[in-house]
């Protein structure tokens, strides 16, 4: 195991320096959660809960809410290390720290909650070996006290379990944004310390899609890339597809890798709508 380095994170171990027992797929836990458990809410109540862009976009589609909205009422940034990457977490009721969405009935956004609710009990551990580029996927048991599912008469393997709770799919979308910031994490020192500029990019592109959306339409977004035209149209009505192109985007300016070109004319054009606003500006001001 020497030669593996394990990424704890993203996981509900986040604070212990022991590093939990991994399981796989097949991995059969007994545990069972109901509503009249008499813990009923408990894991609700106390919560730390670090959010995927993905979960940001069920949730404030769920709310009808624009993600920039969202953010300011439901979430607090974190950093994952010194000067590096954000990442957002829940944000509790003021004064308190039971989840806002909690009601006495249980959850009351259940059919969009966070993958981290989804999964819990069980931890997603992102692991990446020395001499590969990806990570894998293995597993954990967290065993709260508070949490009375553990002592319920049901076995089911980790896989079925993440079938029951739509993790398949929130995995899937969550993948390439796991990917970024175990990316970020490893490279370190060899990409140096990110500017804030791109710090500010990395957020806007994976939390706040809809003001990554009015990016995508800006013009000074066309003048630098070359989109084309049916693909700008997806962008634009698309979130799945949008947050796909913004971890694309996030892989061309943090990391360097090419792959939405650039306009061979991107200076001309900059400067030339430079100059034009100048002009109207010395036109408005002439009126005065
Ligand atoms: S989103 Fe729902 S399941 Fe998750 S902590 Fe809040 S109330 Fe609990
Ligand atoms: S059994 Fe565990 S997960 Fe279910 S309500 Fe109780 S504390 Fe929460």
């Amino acid at each position: 195991m020497t030669d593996v380095k394990i990424d704890i994170s993203e996981s509900p171990f986040e604070s212990s320096p022991v590093v939990p027992e991994q399981f796989d797929e097949d991995h059969v836990i007994k545990f069972r959660c109901y509503k009249g458990i008499e813990c009923f809410n408990a894991c609700c109540s106390n919560i730390d809960i670090t959010l995927t862009p993905y979960d940001i976009l069920r949730l404030k589609n769920r709310l009808d809410m624009d993600s920039s909205e969202f953010l300011r009422r439901y979430t607090v940034p974190f950093e994952f290390g010194k000067n590096s990457i954000a990442g957002v977490k829940l944000l509790p009721v003021e004064g308190g720290t039971a989840c806002q969405f909690m009601t006495e009935e249980g959850c009351s956004v259940y059919d969009d909650r966070p993958t981290a609710c989804r999964y819990y009990p069980v931890g997603l551990l992102s692991l990446r070996r020395a001499d590969e580029n990806f990570d894998r996927a293995s597993y954990a048991l967290v065993q709260e006290d508070h949490c009375k599912g553990h002592l319920e008469d049901r076995e089911i393997t980790i896989r079925d379990y993440r079938k029951e709770q739509g993790l398949e799919e929130y995995d899937e979308q969550g993948r390439g944004w796991r990917r970024l910031v175990l990316k970020m994490k490893s490279a370190g020192p060899a990409i140096g310390t990110p500017s804030k500029k791109s710090l500010q990019f990395f957020f806007m592109a994976c939390y706040d899609l809809d003001r990554f959306r009015e990016f995508v339409k800006s013009e000074g977004f066309h003048d630098t890339f070359e989109v084309p035209e049916e693909e700008l149209q997806t962008l634009y009505q698309d979130d799945l597809a949008l947050l796909k192109f913004a971890e694309r985007m996030i892989l061309q300016i943090m990391f360097g890798e090419e792959s939405i070109p650039r306009r061979a004319d991107a200076l001309e054009r900059r400067a030339r709508r430079r100059q034009e606003a100048e002009q109207l500006k010395a036109e408005l001001d002439g009126d005065d």
